[in-house]
């Protein structure tokens, strides 16, 4: 097994680093990049120079995952311990002393508990590894390390065909608005009871229909409860489909996993467990069920179905509007260490949905800077109309905004001629005739 060269290049940068004096420098490189091929080679170097290694996991079902990966790479694994977090905390007293602490998904590293780890061993050089080195209220993470060492962008990962391209559509399917934010994220109640609708669950299946249609899907939810709504919801509509979540018993997981990758199973509802490092197999298609103000999720989730396999194009359907909060996946960032405050952390959350456009006709979304003429769907070739736009300019960024929102927050009830009942059918694949027999009922024709 060797390493691409941009990943070797990162894995001289750190050692690099670490002789310039730097102690706990950070990896940021994009979902798909092979983080975890990079950490499983220092980890081997290190060991094999006789050196212990410590290893720190966040979560129980990812240490199975990266021993194995160690074990193919060459790890020495009697000199390294991988572990979750919290049985590391419990252990520290007798852990013996690692020459280096390596910290997996290095954005939660400001959680006490590592910290707790890092201060126990002082003088240990550090190495974190992370897509998105930021906490929730988008601080970056000068607590914990001293240096960011950015590998290459996900544009590039795509362009060099290490991710899948993909297509964004991003229909709004359920009203979002008035759903409240507490500690930074949005109320999982709230959103469970705007999600857990007949007409959501049907407008969800028809777009999935529509964009995806056979494809293989992970469906992030907001609750575990309106996870196994959305499968139910799938399987009634004869699309095979399940859900998982941390409590599910071991070999009902595995049967479920080997059902989704044999294709028995299409559609693989869940909270979040498929996320970081947890491996799926591959799938086309992220369904985005779960409004969320974590880039870091937003990030892991809609590129979930971006392995790259050669001739695939996935397909990401953002029913939450979750673009207009963080911009498209592969949006250039910068990234700082830094703490940031509260309002840039707002101004960045709408400089990024600025870059971004939707289009009202097909809700292909998509970035300004890459489209080639931005005016015109990249998709359906619809126009944007320039007119209104000059007028608008000042509120242009805050309308592409809502647009997600705005637009399918129409109910039937909410139409008010057969024009638009009309509209309302098409956008939603109903038969001209449901628009028809609406309008008759409400006087709008004769
Ligand atoms: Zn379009």
């Amino acid at each position: 097994m060797q390493l691409r060269p941009y990943q070797n290049d990162l894995v001289e940068q750190v050692r690099q680093a670490w002789h310039e004096g730097y102690r706990a420098p950070c990896i940021v490189l994009g979902c798909g990049g092979g983080k975890s091929c990079i950490v499983a080679e220092i980890a081997r170097r290190t060991t094999w120079n006789g050196k212990r290694v410590l290893f720190l996991v966040h979560r129980k079902e990812l240490v199975d995952q990266i021993v194995s990966t160690f074990i193919k790479w060459g790890v020495l694994m009697d000199l390294c311990t991988v572990g979750m977090i919290q049985t590391v905390t419990r252990r520290l007293k007798k852990l013996p002393k690692p020459a280096l602490i390596i910290t997996d998904e290095n954005h939660h590293s400001l959680a006490t508990s590592y910290k707790r780890v890092y201060e126990r061993f002082p003088d240990v050089p550090r190495v974190g590894v992370t897509a998105t080195p930021v906490r929730l209220n988008g601080d970056g993470l000068g607590d914990v390390n001293d240096k960011l060492i950015i590998g290459v962008s996900t544009k590039w990962l795509i362009e060099n065909h290490f991710l899948a391209p993909y297509d964004y559509y991003a229909p709004s399917v359920a009203d979002l608005t008035g759903i409240h934010t507490k500690a930074g994220e949005y109320v999982t109640a709230d959103v469970e009871n705007a999600m857990i609708k007949k007409a959501v669950f049907g407008d969800v299946i028809s777009y999935y229909r529509r964009y995806a249609d056979g494809k293989k899907a992970v469906c992030y939810c907001a609750s575990i409860k309106h996870s196994e709504a959305t499968a139910a919801a799938f399987r009634d509509a004869g699309i095979a489909a399940a859900h998982l979540d941390g409590n599910t018993p071991k070999p009902e997981r595995s049967r479920i996993i080997a059902d989704f990758r044999a294709g028995r199973i299409t559609i693989l509802c869940n909270v979040d467990l498929i996320s970081e490092g947890f491996d799926v197999p591959d799938c086309e298609c992220a369904i985005l069920l779960r409004p969320t103000h974590s880039l870091t999720l937003f990030i892991q989730q809609s590129m979930r179905c971006m392995r790259y396999v050669e001739g695939k194009r996935a397909v990401i359907l953002d029913h939450v509007g979750n673009y207009a909060r963080h911009g498209m996946p592969d949006d250039e960032r910068q990234w700082s260490l830094e703490k940031k405050e509260k309002r840039t952390f707002k101004k960045a959350e709408d400089e990024q949905a600025e870059k971004v456009r939707q289009c009202p006709d097909c809700y292909f979304t998509f970035s300004i800077d890459a489209a080639g003429n931005p005016h015109i769907c990249p998709h359906c070739g619809y126009v944007f109309p320039k007119r209104e736009r000059v007028i608008n300019e000042e509120t242009e960024a805050k309308l592409i905004k809502v647009e997600g929102f705005k637009l399918d927050l129409r109910t039937p009830e909410s139409c008010s001629s057969y024009d638009e009942l009309l509209d309302y059918a098409r956008r939603h694949n109903y038969k001209p005739g449901w628009a028809y027999y609406r309008a008759r009922q409400r006087g709008f024709i004769a």
